[in-house]
């Protein structure tokens, strides 16, 4: 019989249980016990769930409060010293390393005021982890048992785990040295790192544990020499230690070949490898596993929501037990479930005909368990039968295909993609159409949201509010934004945003082709879920989409208003792809409904258009080669084909945040004007790339995720700064990212200093 395995299982329960729990915990409203008796519960749930649907192997330790990797830095006491100081339980001074803490002093407790480790992208997903950090003085012991404790939890219940966890070679690679200890590789800490699993893999199997599932999802980057030389002596080290639970080492998230010598003759019991983003690498790993290991094929897709199509599937895994035997093959999702939705049955708003090509995390169980069953020869015939009808409706369904928009984007041509003139003409035309000053100054897009918005978005939602009454309020909120940046005397205006829950959704829900849940969440990071829209067919634009919100907002006043648009790549990454085609496809196909609005407004009078960006560095393939730097290639090209349908007197900005971005990647664009998130980065060799490119980049000089105000004095020293290796003429002026997070009176007064600065260096030019 070939086994079923599961990776692991979102955490956040059906309902988000654990953000409601945790957030109340964090505001002070319930007590600790409360939140533990959450996560017991969720993780009881899940194993259940996974038990009735007939899985074999089922994960434990893949519950966490906050994020896997910061759980092993606490067991394992990667805890810097600024944590360890207050006395804090332990559970706190996990949530201090990963969202900070402040805390006025009380009678009983002094004053706390820490701030959060390094929170960075999971591989090319959009869950964050937060980066263990090795500073001096670090002491490796064990802190607690969790793993073992959640191992017996299960087995209470009468369910045998897998417990995972993240391998010692993953969990250094992805972590820094801290600031006092800059010279530390913390690969080099694996020697004192390997007793402390080894003390943990002996209680599990002392608990019980069989096996245990490592995760090395580093095997599927560019690894250095010396750190494929840390998984070979990590693994040779377990193979010498008696009475571990048998190791099945797990990569994902791309192929493994190029780090294949590292596994070769390792004393594992197994490997697992990503078929679904990676199916290419079979022949090769089949080749470099040993003779009696197994084979763990991920073939049902832990990173998006389709169906899976049981009978290509079957016939996949079926070529794997041609090799190696029944008993030496797992059928198993690709990765953890984590980064898909918990359950489409809570989904009632979802048309039924797309329902039926979508699964999440809970029909993904059902998932691997039938394809195991149908390669050991059971009967499934009936459910195989009814999949095929939904995959061959799916691609066959109306929803999916439109003609018109694949030819127009057959007819895609370098003329599309490239401005009429090159940026020095552009901007010899433009400076007249604005005569802006030197140093001008603007903001990113969004203002403060109010409760009040959401209140009114929701009632509009509900019918509450009728049209006109809705349009009413945002234009009346439209008004307030335009007047404060009038007052505060900001150079190009923006309209604020208020009618936008979420950049992508907006205008994935004006777009013919994407489809939307109501609790289809996924955890980002902490407790942030995000619910990504899906891509269900060809996208096409059936109308404008913004271009009312930002001509009134430019009627009411003399200055420029910037139009405010999320570019392809952003819509792309941040929603739910198709599988049926490639990415680029569905880039090209947002690109040219952006196109037409950037067209349209531009047609309205609308002279500044922004095309936001953030997500591109996301989407960069995780290894260096030709498929890298094909994104590099269409990924720009998307971007210019959204933005140059329009003359060379309108002005088009992008912007950038959350990542280190290649400056190249930046000139790709041509955007006119680009503003990216600086003010922590500071890095006058990363602006002085810029030096030779001609047009102009705008540089964040606050951090909008901080509700701290700089002084006036700090944005000059902080300009000042910059100009020694930036130059004055193509300078912007604004903050990291969008306001909507922050308030209205710490805006003010940041913008207010911001600009007092920018107008101190005029007098200086
Ligand atoms: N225009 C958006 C805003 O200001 C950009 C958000 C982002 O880059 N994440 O909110
Ligand atoms: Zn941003």
């Amino acid at each position: 019989m070939v086994q079923s395995a599961v990776l692991g299982f979102p955490r956040i329960g059906p309902n988000r249980e654990l953000k409601k729990a945790t957030e109340a915990y964090w505001n002070g409203k319930t007590s600790v016990e409360d939140l533990l008796k959450v996560g017991k519960e969720i993780r009881e749930q899940n194993w259940k769930l996974q038990k009735e649907a007939g899985v074999d192997i089922i994960a434990s330790n893949d519950f966490s409060f906050y994020d896997q990797v910061l759980d092993l830095s606490v067991l394992f006491n990667v805890i810097p010293e600024r944590y360890t100081k207050y006395q804090l339980a332990q559970l706190d001074v996990l949530f201090a390393m990963g969202r900070g803490l402040q805390r006025k002093a009380t009678d009983s407790e002094p004053a706390v005021d820490v701030t959060a480790l390094e929170m960075v992208k999971w591989f090319d997903s959009n869950y964050h982890y937060v980066r263990p950090t090795f500073g001096k003085n670090l002491t490796f012991k064990l802190n607690g048992q969790k793993p073992v404790d959640e191992f017996l939890e299960a087995k209470a219940l009468g369910i045998q785990t897998r417990p995972v966890l993240v391998g010692p070679v993953s969990y250094l690679y992805l972590g820094k040295a801290d600031k006092d200890n800059l010279e530390l590789d913390p690969i080099s800490l694996l020697d004192q790192l390997l007793p402390l699993y080894t003390e943990i893999l002996t209680k599990l199997a002392a608990a019980g544990a069989t096996e245990v599932q490592l995760d090395e999802p580093t095997l599927v980057l560019d690894l250095p020499a010396n750190v494929q030389a840390a998984i070979k002596k990590a693994y040779t080290y377990f193979g010498q230690q008696a009475n571990l639970p048998k190791i099945t080492i797990a990569s994902y998230f791309g192929t493994a070949v190029p780090n294949l010598d590292a596994l070769k003759g390792l004393p594992v019991s197994g490997f697992h490898f990503d078929f679904v983003r990676a199916p290419e690498q079979f022949n090769d790993v089949v080749a470099a596993i040993g003779p009696n290991q197994t084979l763990s094929v991920g073939i049902v897709d832990g990173r998006n929501i389709w169906k899976n199509n049981f009978a290509k599937s079957s016939d996949f895994v079926q070529q794997a037990i041609a090799k190696l035997g029944a008993d030496r093959v797992v059928v198993a999702t690709s990765s953890s479930l984590l980064h898909t939705p918990v359950d489409l049955a809570n989904e009632s708003k979802l048309d039924a005909e797309l329902k039926n090509y979508f699964s999440f995390a809970t029909q993904k169980l059902g998932e691997v368990v039938t394809i195991a069953k149908n390669v050991s020869g059971q009967d499934v015939s009936a459910t195989l039968k009814s999949n095929a009808t939904d995959i061959a409706a799916r691609s066959n369904s109306s929803f999916i295909n439109d003609q018109a928009v694949k030819d127009r984007v057959a007819s895609i041509d370098a003329k599309m993609s490239t401005r009429a003139a090159p940026f020095p003409q552009r901007l010899a035309e433009q400076q007249p159409v604005f005569n802006l000053p030197l140093f001008p100054t603007t903001t990113i897009g969004s203002f403060p949201q109010t409760k009040d918005i959401r209140i009114n978005r929701n009632k509009f939602n509900k019918g509450q509010l009728s049209a006109e009454e809705y349009e009413k309020f945002i234009n009346s909120e439209i008004e307030r934004v335009i007047r404060f940046q009038e007052e505060i005397d900001l150079d190009v205006l923006v309209h604020g945003e208020p009618e936008r829950n979420d950049m992508v959704q907006y205008f994935g829900e004006q777009l013919k082709g994407y489809a939307f849940t109501t609790n289809g969440w996924v955890q980002s990071y902490g407790s942030r879920y995000v619910r990504p829209p899906i891509i269900v067919g060809d996208l096409s634009r059936p109308k404008a989409m913004s271009v009312k919100e930002s001509v009134y907002a430019q009627s009411i006043t003399k200055k420029h208003v910037k139009g405010m648009l999320t570019g392809p790549i952003t819509c792309l990454r941040w929603s739910f792809p198709r599988d049926d085609i490639d990415q680029q496809t569905q880039a090209y196909q947002l690109a040219l409904a952006l196109r037409d609005e950037v067209n349209d407004l531009e047609a309205a009078g609308i002279k500044i258009i922004q095309v936001d960006e953030p997500a591109i560095r996301e989407g960069l393939p995780l290894r260096a080669g030709a498929e890298r730097s094909a994104y590099q290639v269409w990924a720009a090209e998307a971007f210019r084909v959204a933005t140059s349908g329009v003359s060379n007197k309108t002005q088009i900005h992008s912007h950038f945040c959350y990542s280190d971005l290649d400056p190249n990647h930046i000139k790709a664009l041509d955007a006119d004007v680009v503003s990216i998130e600086f003010s922590k980065k500071d890095d006058a060799n990363y602006i002085a790339e810029f030096k030779d490119y001609p047009n102009h980049i705008g540089l964040g000089l606050f951090d909008i995720h901080s509700p701290r105000i700089p002084s006036t004095e700090e944005f000059i020293s902080k300009i000042e700064t910059i100009l020694k290796t930036y130059p004055a003429e193509k300078f912007w002026v604004n903050p990291d990212c969008g306001l909507k997070t922050r308030g209205w009176e710490e805006t003010r007064l940041s913008l207010t200093h911001m600009v007092e600065a920018a107008k101190y260096f005029r007098k200086q030019y």
